[in-house]
This record gives C-alpha cells, structure tokens and sequence, in this order.
C-alpha cells in the first residue's frame, strides 16, 4: 500500500552575512539567509509536510506551531525526525523523495550533492532514495527578484511488512 504526499514551503529571504542559511540540514556558505521562526530551513520544512501530507496528518504548522517559543530559532531536523516518528508508529517507510527548489540564489547545483548526503542521512536513507533539483523563476515575480525562495517535496510512503 503506498501513500503519496506533497509538501510546499516559502520563506523570506534577506542580506544577513550573520544568520546562516541551513538548506536540507545543510550549512550553505552566504551572505544570505532565510527569514522564519526556527532555523527557516525551507528544505527540511516542505519535506516534513510531504510526509504529514502522505499520512493525512495535517501539516506542520498543526504540529509545530510558530507561536509556540519552543520552536523558536529550533534545528529543523528535529521537525522531521518527530514526522518520521509519526510515520512510523502508522506503520511506513519511504521509498522515495522528489525535492525541487525554486531559487535565484544561492546557487543549488555546486552544493546538491551534499545536500542530498545530508537529507538521506537525516532520514536514514540510500542517496539514491533522494532527489534534488533546482530551477530559477528567470527574473520573473518576487521570487525572480530573489526576495524570497519556494521548495516543493513529493514523497511516497510504502506500508511496511
Ligand atoms: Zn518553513
């Protein structure tokens, strides 16, 4: 029995060479990061909510609400890790990941292999388990201005034996 499950995620992003930029649990060299409650790690958000979705379990704001100071400036990882737990006690795995980005900067493509490594190893996964590709809005629109990025995650659940 497989379920499939599709997660979105924007968030601002702005010129702080401070505040780092975590994508995919990953730490990405910029002087731009991404604006939001916890660590903003837009990457580990939508796939979190793919798998909510897959499971019919609502999304994580239902589970991880920003009003909450308890996830304030929090390690996205620890979102999904509680997802994953959520989808083990209904008894699934995941057979594969499909994660696109949407960004004019950073640039994705000389950091995907290190970001797929990274995810697989937050979901004990195979690397050939994950997929991440990365596009641009070619100028067009807010996101073509760069002032925010958008992640897209699908993932399919298998019933396990
Ligand atoms: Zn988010």
């Amino acid at each position: 029995m497989f379920r499939i499950g599709n997660g979105i995620d924007f968030h601002k992003l702005v010129h702080e060479p401070m505040r780092p930029m975590i994508l995919g649990g990953l730490h990405i060299d910029s002087e731009y990061a991404l604006m939001g409650h916890s660590d903003a790690d837009i990457v580990l958000h939508s796939l979190a909510d793919a798998i909510l979705g897959a499971l019919a379990l609502g999304d994580i704001g239902d589970h991880f609400p920003d009003t909450d100071p308890k996830w304030k400036n929090m390690n996205s990882k620890l979102i999904v890790e509680k997802t994953l737990d959520l989808m083990r006690e209904k008894k699934f795995h995941i057979s594969n990941i499909d994660i696109t980005i949407v960004a004019e900067r950073p640039k994705i493509s000389p950091v995907r292999r290190e970001m797929i490594e990274s995810i697989a190893g937050i979901l004990g996964l195979e690397a050939g388990l994950v997929s991440v590709k990365a596009t641009t809005m070619e100028g067009m629109g807010s996101l073509g201005r760069a002032e925010g990025m958008m992640v897209l995650s699908s993932v399919l659940l298998e019933k396990s034996k």
